[in-house]
């Protein structure tokens, strides 16, 4: 760890930081905030070192160059990719072939819809309770073109937000995001190309996407889910049965090994039912609503509007590109994998991403309430205990009691002045504020390291990784 001199009013702790034992740049901006090219941690450390800058921010590290002229030459060209996702979305930065900047973004969706509906319940548990009976309401209520529910717009919203922030600390040129599960060109027509022999490897991975989304990522002969399901040929091949798409639906290994080159009808003579239904819906090619994602859409078209160029990419390509330079199935490498300008080569510095956790902003409810609605608990009327809020994020030195010790991290205030700080090994309970200084105000995001290290996933399967 590093000793920062004491003109520099944030020390900064590398190790908590930029996560330990890994090369995440550090982002720079300079005395006006412009952003400049991130840096090597090494270097950062040097200018934190020499006064040269200060600390900017903890969560990305940022640092802020005192001295304009240190850097500001030669901007590069730097690239957002990102893998949007239902719980998490993968957030990588490239600068020519290197991952330079990695962040994992969890999703509050769930929540989200949790809370909504809790509330619409007890609203109406509420209103029979006190108020005569109403009729029900015609269904006289509009929704805007474009409307997604709230716990999707998070979902946009949020990742817009770092995008945003992100572009504030690095001078971003170009955005590469995952729009579709497919090629378009084979949703247009998708039964009449071929497969992967024909048309090389990187249409075998459209195809696989465009089968699991059609065949709804099961076995279509026993139903299971969640293992590794394989191409397979309705009409069996060695019978004549085309590489058509419209010929392969998906099954697990055990299923189309029993199956062989039987001929469908006879593998199926005892389930007329299923008979049918695989021979009806081998036919019919796949809707385009059920592969167009409409928050993904609505992201798009929001990073449209950022002015930068917007490169879209499938989930087949983003498959094909990890899965040809072995890289362990990651959402932020997923990111760094996404759309046809990912390098042939990437190199992968980073082994661990910050993990970024959508908080929210706590409650506007008045009192707390029991699971029917009652009120069971007052709520403070104001967040700030003694200048803090839950979510800031801390730095206590204790100096007295049980608990000496030095602690940083996400604090949840408590009215009577003792904290419980949320810290990378526990949670500490009852720390005085008086011990307590903040470091990064709330900003509706926790922030941790992953504790898995992606290069120890790359060691546990047998292969060396490519950079190293
Ligand atoms: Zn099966």
């Amino acid at each position: 760890m590093d000793k920062v001199p004491p003109n520099n009013h944030f020390e900064a702790n590398f190790t908590l930081e930029t996560g330990d034992n890994q090369l995440m740049f550090v982002l720079v901006v300079d005395k006006n905030r412009k952003p400049l090219n991130p840096c090597h941690p090494a270097r950062a450390r040097k200018f934190l070192k020499e006064g040269k800058a200060v600390v900017l921010r903890r969560y990305p590290f940022t640092i802020m160059l005192k001295n304009v002229e240190e850097d500001c030459d030669n901007q590069q060209e730097y690239r957002l990719k990102l893998d949007p996702g239902s719980r998490t979305t993968g957030i990588s930065i490239l600068k020519d072939n290197t991952i330079i900047w990695a962040a994992e973004l969890n999703h509050r969706g769930y929540s989200i819809k949790q809370s909504l509906e809790s509330r619409r319940a007890l609203r109406r548990g509420r209103r029979n309770r006190h108020t005569r009976y109403r009729k029900p309401r015609f269904n006289n209520r509009n929704r805007a073109d474009g409307w997604l529910a709230p716990s999707l717009q998070h979902r946009v919203d949020t990742t817009l937000t770092w995008v945003n922030r992100l572009r504030r600390f690095c001078p971003i040129t170009a955005i590469s995001m995952e729009l579709v599960n497919f090629d378009t060109q084979l949703i247009q027509n998708p039964e009449i190309s071929g497969i992967e022999y024909q048309q090389g490897e990187l249409a075998g991975y459209e195809v696989r996407q465009y089968l699991l989304t059609k065949w709804g990522r099961q076995c279509v002969y026993c139903g299971i889910e969640g293992v590794s399901l394989q191409v397979e040929h309705i009409h069996p091949k060695s019978k004549g049965g085309s590489n058509r798409v419209s010929n392969l639906t998906l099954s697990c290994v055990k299923c189309n090994q029993r199956k062989g080159n039987k001929p469908i009808e006879q593998f199926l003579s005892r389930k007329p039912d299923l008979l049918k239904k695989v021979l009806s819906l081998g036919k019919c090619p796949l809707k385009d609503a059920a592969a167009v994602n409409s928050t993904r859409w609505t992201l798009y078209r929001a990073l449209s509007e950022t002015g930068l160029p917007v490169e879209t990419g499938t989930g087949g390509r983003t498959k094909f590109n990890r899965t040809r330079q072995e890289l362990p199935k990651t959402h932020w490498l997923d990111a760094a994998c996404v759309g046809q300008s990912t390098p042939d080569k990437l190199q992968v510095l980073i082994d661990k991403p910050l993990i970024i956790t959508a908080t929210g902003h706590g409650t506007r409810k008045v009192c707390r309430t029991d699971k029917y609605g009652f009120p069971v608990r007052y709520v403070p009327r104001s967040k700030f205990v003694h200048g803090f809020q839950t979510g800031d994020i801390v730095k206590a030195i204790v100096t007295k009691g049980k608990k000496i010790g030095t602690y940083m991290g996400r604090i949840a205030v408590r009215t009577t002045g003792s904290f419980n700080i949320a810290t990378p090994n526990g949670l500490v309970q009852g720390i005085s504020h008086k011990y307590c200084s903040r470091v990064q105000g709330k900003d509706g995001y926790q922030y941790t390291f992953s504790r898995k290290s992606c290069r120890t996933a790359v060691y546990v399967r047998g292969r060396i990784p490519p950079h190293t």
